[in-house]
């Protein structure tokens, strides 16, 4: 919890901060005070129709129950936002399959290779034995961190100095099959929604999976760098279109003061929201949680 505060330090003073003091100065609600807290959704990239269905969901209810104070407004604002939140709320569920074949996809730098690391250790805590497939075969230091995040968590890697990425996965569920492993994290190149042809590649990568292991991918997660903004709405829906997702991990929430973004995504297309990444280390990934994150940014 405290890590979470900590991690979401900047969309808490955009937010959290900014919301604070707007009912600190208002006593009445009244149209100004509805005006300044649109403003202050909307620069924390809540965006433009979460922030009306928002706003929507608050005059109702100052409607509804006579709300007259400032300080009740901000109570209900936190019940909106995270009745907002809540369908994102899906926890990862692995025990349906063995081995468990997680895809992660995303545009480059997003964090996928840390969040594999970082789900490892997760997983790991769990009692789970993991395995790293080394499919992003486009640059040669994505798989070298690979292997250091399979060193530091005592993960073996599948990789393959040439060789394509459906290959490398392919190979990684047939050895996850033989050695009896729990969770296949299976790594992919970063691409753009735009970049046409590396998105029938993707396609064709699941296609490979699936030969290895019918059921699976069991899990196709798109990393989602939380600077992003807006422009990840974009990416969910080009990526879900092409793969139908099955979740979201939202990265690098500690840097940032976009961690709105969350509520614009339950808006728009409401895809579970697996984990978060609030910081570098193994640690600093959490299950998403919709209650404790608003409370997070609001406390
Ligand atoms: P990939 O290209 O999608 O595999 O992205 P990487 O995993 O290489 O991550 C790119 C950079 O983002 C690295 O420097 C990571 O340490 C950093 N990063 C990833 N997740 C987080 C996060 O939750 N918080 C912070 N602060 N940095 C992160």
């Amino acid at each position: 919890r405290e890590r979470l505060k900590r991690g979401l330090a900047r969309t808490r003073e955009a937010l959290g901060g900014r919301l604070s003091g707007l009912f600190g100065s208002h006593t009445q609600i009244d149209e100004a005070l509805f005006e300044e807290l649109e403003t202050i959704l909307l620069t924390a990239d809540v965006g433009v129709q979460a922030t009306e269905a928002l706003l929507a969901t608050l005059r109702a209810r100052v409607k509804r129950d006579r709300l007259t104070d400032a300080a009740q407004l901000k109570a209900a604002l936190i019940e909106a936002m995270t009745e907002l939140l809540a369908p994102l709320e899906k926890p990862l569920e692995i025990s349906t399959h063995k081995p468990f074949v997680i895809m992660m996809v995303g545009v480059n730098g997003a964090g996928k290779t840390t969040t594999i690391g970082k789900l490892a250790h997760w997983l790991q805590n769990q009692g789970k034995s993991v395995l790293f497939a080394a499919g992003d075969t486009f640059r040669a230091a994505a798989r070298e961190q690979l292997l250091i995040w399979g060193e530091r968590n005592n993960v073996t890697v599948i990789a393959q100095e040439k060789g394509d990425s459906a290959a490398v996965i392919f190979d990684a569920v047939q050895a996850a099959k033989a050695r009896s492993i729990d969770v296949v994290l299976a790594d992919t190149a970063g691409r753009l929604p735009t970049q046409l042809h590396l998105m029938e590649e993707i396609k064709k990568v699941k296609r490979v999976i699936a030969k290895a292991e019918p059921s699976a991918p069991h899990e196709i997660l798109l990393v989602l760098d939380a600077n992003t903004g807006q422009n990840a709405l974009a990416q969910v829906k080009a990526f879900d279109d092409a793969l139908g997702l099955t979740g979201l991990v939202v990265t690098k929430l500690d840097g940032t003061a976009k961690g709105g973004v969350l509520a614009a995504i339950a808006q728009s297309r409401p895809i579970p929201v697996r984990f978060i990444g609030v910081g570098e280390t193994k640690q600093d990934l959490q299950p998403f949680r919709a209650r404790e994150f608003v409370e997070a940014l609001f406390e």
